[in-house]
């Protein structure tokens, strides 16, 4: 199956408002993309401002937390993410698994509870550096992502998988083709095995120190499907060479 290119940026704990005008910017220079969906997952605090200022763009959150409401001191819910506009939401970044303790049952749960509110969900997996030097970064992968995949049939037609190698975010370090490659296909293979065949509508993405200078080879790489690029993402100049590289 042909699947779309999707380029997500993450702006982790970066912008203000007087960062708005840079998604405005970025809205309008993809509104003549053809074959390249654009969506840019930002600070809570940023989402109503930037629906605003980009009318008819996707804008994304970074999280949600695992429990619908409750007492969860300075958390956000996928109700409340999506309630300010957000129509996608990142789960399961290695900032947060590794930074937070955030397990994979949490980020399951995550993942439905946002499905759950008609969003689409951008579900994050990588193997750190002491894992892939152990030669172990396929298998931890593939276990990773299978405990961590929504259980619901519907599934596959809101998700998206983003493979980022934890060494390899915010340090310059890319990883090889081939192993991207490699890693890509094993992921598909279990989507396959979790989903049948509704696994062909999911685009798996890479995603660490992408920058327009290396987007076009890693989007030539067998398997990728787009990327999730964090740093790059913050302004126009940065992040459009990256779109028009997938375009
Ligand atoms: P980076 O971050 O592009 O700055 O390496 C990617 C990410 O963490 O999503």
């Amino acid at each position: 199956m042909a699947r779309r290119m999707f380029v997500a940026g993450n702006w982790k704990m970066h912008g203000t408002r007087a960062d708005v005008g840079q998604i405005t910017a970025i809205s309008i220079d993809c509104e003549t993309l053809k074959q390249t969906d654009v969506a840019l997952c930002v600070p809570s605090t940023l989402i109503t401002r930037a629906v605003a200022a980009a009318p008819g763009f996707t804008i994304g959150a970074q999280d949600v937390h695992h429990e619908s409401k409750g007492a969860f001191t300075g958390s956000v819910s996928a109700e409340m993410v999506r309630d300010a506009g957000a129509k996608l939401t990142i789960v399961g970044h290695s900032e947060r698994r590794e930074g937070l303790g955030e397990t994979n049952e949490d980020v399951r749960a995550k993942a439905e509870l946002a499905i759950n509110m008609g969003m689409r969900v951008i579900l994050c997996v990588g193997e750190s550096l002491k894992v892939r030097e152990t030669g172990q970064a396929l298998r931890h992968v593939e276990e990773q992502l299978k405990a961590s995949l929504p259980d619901m049939v519907t599934a596959p037609l809101h998700l998206s998988i983003a493979y980022e190698p934890i060494w390899a975010i915010g340090t310059g370090k890319v990883a090889e083709v081939g192993d991207i490659a490699a890693m890509h296909n094993r992921i598909r293979n279990a989507l396959e095995q979790t989903y049948g065949e509704g696994h062909s509508s999911i685009r798996i993405l890479y995603g660490g120190s992408v920058k327009g200078s290396n987007a076009r080879e890693i989007f030539t790489t067998e398997g990728v499907d787009g990327a999730l690029v964090g740093g790059a993402s913050l302004t126009a100049e940065d992040f459009m060479p990256i779109v028009e590289a997938a375009e």
